[in-house]
């Protein structure tokens, strides 16, 4: 935490007595709140403006969390339910990218980062997930062929070709266990792939991300991403 004249003028652009008369004639901004205190602390990721402009570029930062179930997206819910943002220790403005629903877990990229949000979440960025589902039922041999070809969804949208993996040995006979890869990201896919044949997803974890995995770390932990991971997802 730093004073406010104090950063306007290590950025260059004046003295700090200059900035301070800014600051008093409300020509300066902290995340668009116009501030007139003198000795205002703002912290790193702020972003002030003077006269309009930015002075203090955001640090970009990026996280892979292992998403844990009960947690919502959003950046603050009506609902008060946890958010994801707010189990992670950083001063700058993040954000999730892209959304897991509130009852699944696994891999979630955050940062403050839009651009590169953008570009992982763009319809034509074809990056496998590879989900773990549980669903009520049994997957027939045909549902999993038409699964993996494609199916209609119930906004008429045709999902691209997928992978499944049924993993049932030892388990449940009145429940199908599988691995499931997808290439795109629409709202509640899998869910809805089920619900095309009336199946009902009981649990849902996103154990992949192109490369990336958290199987290394338990639901709520998460970790700064390292710049080569940064660059291999753009
Ligand atoms: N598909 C879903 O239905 N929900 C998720 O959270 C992710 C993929």
């Amino acid at each position: 935490m730093e004073r406010l004249q104090k950063v306007i003028a290590a950025s260059g652009i004046t003295s700090r007595r200059k900035a301070e008369v800014m600051i008093s004639e409300g020509r300066v901004t902290v995340n668009g709140e116009t501030i007139t205190e003198q000795g205002y602390k703002v912290k790193r990721g702020d972003i002030i403006e003077v006269d309009g402009e930015q002075i203090q570029k955001e640090n970009k930062v990026y996280f892979v969390m292992n998403k844990p179930k009960k947690s919502v997206c959003t950046l603050d819910d009506e609902f008060d339910r946890k958010t994801v943002v707010s189990l992670v220790k950083c001063d700058e403005r993040i954000f999730t990218v892209g959304r897991l629903d509130y009852d699944t877990s696994g891999v979630l990229i955050l940062t403050n980062d839009g651009e590169f949000a953008n570009q992982l979440i763009h319809p034509k960025y074809h990056i496998p997930k590879t989900y773990e589902v549980i669903i009520d039922g049994i997957l027939t041999t045909e549902q999993i062929k038409a699964l993996e070809k494609g199916v209609v969804l119930d906004d008429g949208i045709q999902t691209l070709p997928a992978k499944l993996r049924v993993k049932n040995k030892d388990f449940d006979h009145q429940k199908t266990r599988f691995d499931i890869t997808i290439k795109e990201g629409r709202n509640r896919q899998i869910k809805r792939m089920m619900e095309v044949y009336g199946h009902t997803v009981t649990s849902l974890h996103r154990k992949s991300l192109g490369f990336l995995t958290v199987s290394d770390m338990s639901q709520g932990e998460y970790r700064i991403l390292k710049p080569h991971e940064v660059k291999m997802l753009r």
